[in-house]
């Protein structure tokens, strides 16, 4: 279903192209989210000689990423043959929207469905786009589900289905440039970039439905690929991982990524960590903010941003504010105060606005900047942790087991 809305020409114009992609075809190989690399030696593998294999990439790169093509037919600069060639062995093609929703504040929510990989069922993916005054967010989803069950996330509730590939996780972006206009070169002679049309899709957050250092080497491919400077182009600060505390993955992030990072906190001592965040168990506190603290790159310009939700009467004193400022002493931090977003079924509330305006001023005069992130889309489910697909419900004996650990303070 596609609710239309009252859209501009460019976004009719959008919808149309995005209606006439191409669909995934799970028979054929991926092309989109493979390295260079890879890409040069898929080619030679369907008898693209040697010598042309790193010239035919470099086509390929930029028709699927700078103009958004999503069927060879429209790579103009290949010939006939070669499309046909390329047509057989290779899919470019985009997953099907099963739903593309619009809140009143602009917020998109589009539901995704993947084709199996191999064997498996087909899986349900949500993404979301945040328009803004100077910019424009896409929450980007890197699993279907998450083994983690965080106490106030929806996303924890489902159980997990399988980690996206690159190419499910770039296609996340892909799709809702479609679906934005936000490939304007897609129509012009020489593709070219032109400097007077904003991007819509300037920013990128992990921070969508999963985990994402648990599905490490398919974020880095396709978050290295959002980033080429031959392709899509986005810049490294304008993308952010979230985390709730992989701490092995962290010091990898920076260092083989070099995107901006965030950690969800949420509590500022183990023992509320341990029962809110439950991955604290295994890395508690202290060897998470050891981690950040060596995080490849951080200073005072690029600053780790600490993502607290307020939880009422859980973890939104002022007491919490002091220690929090204490605990991030000597990091290079921002502070993101999250209002809870409630969904069906949850057990926490939200803190009273007063409490979180308080809580947000203390931070502020301890030297912090601690914006309180708006709710965005909660009227289609679309703000944070309301994220959840329905590739696989959880069954009624596991939702009544997470309440009882929920009430009895997450003892596992
Ligand atoms: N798994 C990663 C990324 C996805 S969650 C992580 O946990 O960081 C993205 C952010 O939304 C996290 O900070 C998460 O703690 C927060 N979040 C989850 N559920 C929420 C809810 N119901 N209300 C507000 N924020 C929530
Ligand atoms: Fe998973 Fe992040 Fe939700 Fe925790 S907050 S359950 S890690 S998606």
């Amino acid at each position: 279903m596609v609710v239309s809305l009252d859209l501009s020409d460019r976004e009719k114009r959008a919808t149309l192209s995005a209606a006439a992609s191409q669909p995934m075809d799970e028979n054929k190989a991926q092309l989109i989210g493979l390295t260079r690399e890879e890409m040069r030696l898929a080619l030679i593998e369907i008898g693209v000689p040697e010598k042309q294999a790193k010239m035919r990439t470099s086509q390929i790169w930029h028709w699927l990423y700078v103009r958004g093509v999503s069927d060879f037919a429209a790579m103009a600069n290949i010939s006939k043959v070669l499309r046909a060639q390329l047509d057989e062995g290779f899919s470019i093609g985009r997953p099907e929207i099963v739903e593309e929703q619009i809140s009143k504040d602009g917020t998109r929510k589009w539901l995704m469905r993947f084709p199996p990989r191999g064997a498996g069922n087909p899986v349900e993916v949500e993404t979301v786009y945040i328009p803004e005054e100077n910019r424009g967010t896409l929450c980007i989803s890197s699993q279907v589900g998450c083994t983690l069950t965080c106490t106030f996330c929806h996303t924890g509730t489902q159980r997990m289905v399988r980690n996206l590939t690159s190419e499910e996780i770039l296609a996340q972006l892909l799709v809702a440039k479609d679906h934005l206009g936000d490939f304007p070169d897609r129509d012009t002679p020489q593709g070219a970039i032109s400097p007077d049309r904003p991007r819509l899709v300037s920013n990128i957050v992990m921070m969508g439905m999963g985990e994402p250092l648990y599905n490490f080497e398919n974020v880095k491919s396709a978050l290295l690929i959002a980033s080429d400077p031959e392709g899509i182009s986005l810049s490294k600060r304008r993308i952010t991982l979230s985390t709730s505390g992989v701490v092995p993955g962290i010091f990898r992030t920076g260092d083989e990524i070099g995107v901006a990072l965030a950690i969800s906190l949420h509590a500022v001592n183990d023992e509320l960590r341990d029962e809110l965040v439950p991955i604290n168990k295994k890395y508690p506190l202290k060897e998470l903010l050891d981690a950040c603290r060596n995080y490849p790159g951080v200073n005072n310009a690029r600053r780790i941003t600490f993502e607290y939700v307020m939880l009422k009467g859980v973890n939104d004193s002022l007491k919490d504010a002091k220690e929090l400022a204490q605990l991030l002493k000597g990091i290079p931090a921002k502070i993101n105060l999250i209002p809870f977003n409630p969904w069906p079924g949850s057990v926490h509330e939200c803190s009273d606005w007063d409490q979180i305006e308080k809580f947000a001023d203390f931070i502020n005069a301890c030297g912090y900047a601690s914006p309180i992130r708006r709710p965005r889309g909660e009227d289609i489910m679309a703000a944070c942790g309301q994220l959840k697909s329905e590739s696989e419900k959880m069954r009624a004996r596991e939702r009544l087991a997470l309440a009882a650990m929920v009430s009895g303070h997450g003892e596992e």
